[in-house]
C-alpha cells in the first residue's frame, strides 16, 4: 500500500514530501518512482540517467545502426516479428503493467495499446520494403536526352524518441518498430510517469534478440529528454504537450536536427441531424471517456444540430451514468483513473471554469473521492460556449461539452475555432455531405462516422495542423519520416556535353531564349524545332 512513500525525505534535500497524490513521482537516490495512479502503490523504481549516461546510449546506437542498416528488410523483420511473438506470449503482463501505471483498465490496454502495435509491427514487417523501395522520377523532355533519375531512401542513423504518459506503450513503441524497419537505431526517453512500460518495451526486445544498442531507453523527466535532444540523433519524433513541442523544436533548431511534433488536440464532433442517433451517442461517450478522456484526439467539444439536440443529450447523460468507474484492479471497469494529479486539476479547473459562466452539469462534474487515486467521474456539461476553457483549451479528461448550431456552416465555423487541429469527426447518414464537411475542417484527420481511433490503423497517417503539430507518425507518409531520400540522376551519354556548358556564346544566348519560349511549355512538338539549333551549339568550337 502506499503510506511507504509518505514523508520520505528527499535526497535533494527538500522538507518532507507532503503527500504522495501531491507527486506523480519522486527522486530518491537518483531513482524514479512509478506510482499506480488508481491506489498511490508504489510500483517499482528505475534509476534516472544523466545528460552523459545518454550521450552514452546514442553513441552505443551510432555504433550498432550501420551493421542494422546493411541487414535486408527481410532480416529486420524477423527482429520485429519475433518481438511480436514475445507480446503476444505477454499479453496479460503486459496489459497489467500498462494498467498499473496509467490507471487504465486492462481491457483498453489491450484494445487500445497492444492489439494496434500487433498489427502494426505485421503491417511494417511486412510492407516497409515495397513503401521504401526505390522509386522512379519522370523527368518529362529531359528523358529524350537519355536522363534517368530516381530515388532512393536511406535510414537516417540514430532516431530520438521522446513521448508522453497516455498511451505509453503504443506511442513510443509504434515509433521504434517503424524506425527499426527504416533502417535506424532509436533512443527512447518515456514519460517519467510510465518509465516501467518503457523498460518492458526493452524487455520484450531483449527476449527478440534484437542487437545491442539499437534500442535504447533513457528514463528521466524533461532534462533527460532535453539532454537526447542535445545528444546529436538525427531525428526527433517528439509526441507530448504544445508547450514542451515547442521548446523540443527550438533545441533542435540549433543543431538544424529534424523534428516530428505531435501535439495535443481540442478535436471537435459534429453530429447533423440525419445521423443515426443511438450510434452517434454512443460514439461521442466513448470518444470522450476512453482512456479517461486522456487521449490526444479524444472528443474535447460535441457540436450537435438543434434540433436533435434534447434527445441526443438524454441518450448520451442515460449512458454516461450507466458507465462503471473504479481502479482497474476491481476487475471489468469501464473508465479508470486519470494518470497524473497536474491533469486532474486542469479538468477540475475547466468545469468549475464553465459554470461560473453559466454551463450545466448534466452528469459528474466531480473528483472521485471513493478511492484514494486519481478519479475524475464522467461529465457531461451542456449550455456551453467559446468563451469558456472547456471550448478552448486542452483538458485531456473525462468531459464531454455539448453545444448546439444550426447550419452546415455554423458547425464548420465552430468547429475550426480552435488553435488545434488533430482529428475531427462528422455523423451523419449522408457520406458525400459528411465527405463535403470533413474537407472543409482544418484537422490532420477526419473521421466520418467514427471517432479517435485512427491512430490504430497502422496504414493511415497520424498528425496535425496549427497548433496540434507538424509532420506525420504511420502510414507510409509516417515511415517516409524514419528516413532521407537521395535523388540519383544518371546521364546516359557521358561522351556528350550540356549545351548550357560554357562557353556562354551568342549562339548560346540565343538558344537559351528559345529554350525559354519552347522547351519549358513541356510540349515536345514544341521543343521539336531546337534541334538543329542544339547540334550547332553542340559542334561550336571552343
Ligand atoms: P509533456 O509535453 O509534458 O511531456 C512529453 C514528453 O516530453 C515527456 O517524456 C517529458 O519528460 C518530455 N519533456 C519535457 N520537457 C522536455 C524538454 N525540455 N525537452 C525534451 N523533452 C521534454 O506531455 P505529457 O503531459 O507527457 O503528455 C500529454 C500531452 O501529449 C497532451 O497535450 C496530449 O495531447 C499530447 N499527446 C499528443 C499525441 C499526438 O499524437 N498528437 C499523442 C499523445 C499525447
Amino acid at each position: 500500500m502506499p503510506p511507504p512513500l509518505l514523508g520520505l525525505n528527499d535526497e535533494r534535500g527538500q522538507a518532507p514530501l507532503p503527500d504522495l497524490f501531491l507527486i506523480r513521482f519522486l527522486y530518491n537516490s537518483a531513482m524514479l518512482i512509478s506510482v499506480d495512479p488508481s491506489t498511490g502503490e508504489e510500483i517499482g523504481r528505475v534509476p534516472l540517467m544523466d545528460a552523459a549516461e545518454v550521450a552514452a546510449a546514442v553513441a552505443r546506437g551510432r555504433a550498432a545502426q550501420p551493421a542494422w542498416s546493411k541487414l535486408s528488410y527481410h532480416d529486420r523483420a524477423r527482429f520485429i516479428l519475433r518481438a511480436r511473438e514475445v507480446v503476444l506470449e505477454q499479453v496479460d503482463e503486459i496489459a497489467n503493467l500498462i494498467s498499473r501505471e496509467t490507471g487504465k483498465p486492462v481491457t483498453e490496454a489491450i484494445a487500445m495499446e497492444i492489439v494496434p502495435t500487433l498489427d502494426l509491427m505485421h503491417h511494417f514487417a511486412a510492407n516497409a520494403k515495397q513503401i521504401l523501395k526505390r522509386k522512379r522520377v519522370g523527368l518529362g523532355q529531359y528523358n529524350y536526352m537519355a536522363r534517368t533519375s530516381y530515388i532512393v531512401y536511406k535510414p537516417l542513423g540514430v532516431v530520438g524518441i521522446i513521448s508522453p504518459w497516455n498511451f505509453p506503450w503504443a506511442t513510443p513503441l509504434d515509433e521504434v518498430v517503424m524506425a527499426l524497419m527504416a533502417g535506424n537505431a532509436v533512443v527512447v526517453k518515456p514519460s517519467e510517469l510510465t518509465p516501467l512500460t518503457a523498460v518492458k518495451i526493452a524487455d520484450v526486445f531483449k527476449q527478440a534478440q534484437l542487437p545491442e544498442g539499437l534500442l535504447e531507453i533513457v528514463i528521466g523527466d524533461g532534462s533527460t529528454g532535453a539532454a537526447l535532444v542535445e545528444a546529436g540523433v538525427n531525428k526527433i519524433m517528439f509526441t507530448g504537450s504544445v508547450n514542451t513541442g515547442k521548446r523540443v523544436a527550438e533545441a533542435a533548431a540549433k543543431h538544424l536536427t529534424p523534428v516530428v511534433l505531435e501535439l495535443g488536440g481540442k478535436d471537435p464532433m459534429i453530429v447533423f441531424e440525419d445521423a443515426k442517433l443511438e450510434n452517434a451517442a454512443r460514439a461521442a461517450i466513448w470518444g470522450a471517456f476512453c482512456n479517461s478522456g486522456q487521449a490526444c484526439a479524444s472528443i474535447e467539444r460535441c457540436y450537435v444540430h438543434h434540433s436533435i439536440a434534447d434527445k441526443f443529450i438524454d441518450i448520451v447523460v442515460k449512458e454516461t451514468k450507466l458507465l462503471k468507474q473504479d481502479p482497474p484492479s476491481t476487475g471489468d471497469i469501464d473508465v479508470g483513473a486519470m494518470t497524473n494529479q497536474e491533469q486532474l486539476e486542469i479538468v477540475e479547473d475547466h468545469v468549475s471554469d464553465a459554470i461560473q459562466r453559466g454551463a450545466e452539469v448534466r452528469t459528474g462534474g466531480h473528483r472521485l473521492n471513493k478511492t484514494q487515486g486519481w478519479f475524475h467521474e464522467p461529465t457531461v456539461v451542456t449550455a456551453v460556449d467559446h468563451s469558456m476553457k472547456l471550448m478552448r483549451d486542452e483538458t485531456f479528461g473525462p468531459v464531454l461539452p455539448i453545444m448546439t448550431f444550426r447550419t452546415d456552416e455554423e458547425a464548420v465555423r465552430l468547429a475550426n475555432d480552435s488553435i488545434y487541429g488533430l482529428t475531427a469527426s462528422v455523423f451523419t447518414g449522408d457520406l458525400g455531405r459528411g465527405k463535403r464537411i470533413a474537407e472543409q475542417l482544418d484537422a490532420g484527420t477526419v473521421m466520418v462516422n467514427e471517432v479517435v481511433y485512427t491512430h490504430a490503423v497502422a496504414q493511415t497517417p497520424w498528425g496535425g495542423v496549427k497548433q496540434s503539430g507538424y509532420g506525420r507518425t504511420h502510414g507510409s507518409l509516417g515511415l517516409l519520416e524514419l528516413v532521407s531520400a537521395q535523388h540519383i540522376h544518371v546521364n546516359a551519354m557521358p561522351g556528350l556535353a550540356d549545351v548550357w556548358w560554357f562557353p556562354y556564346s551568342k549562339r548560346a544566348g540565343q538558344l537559351f531564349r528559345d529554350f525559354a519560349r519552347r522547351f519549358t511549355t513541356g510540349s515536345v512538338l514544341n521543343s521539336l524545332p531546337l534541334l538543329p539549333k542544339i547540334f550547332r551549339r553542340l559542334i561550336e568550337p571552343r
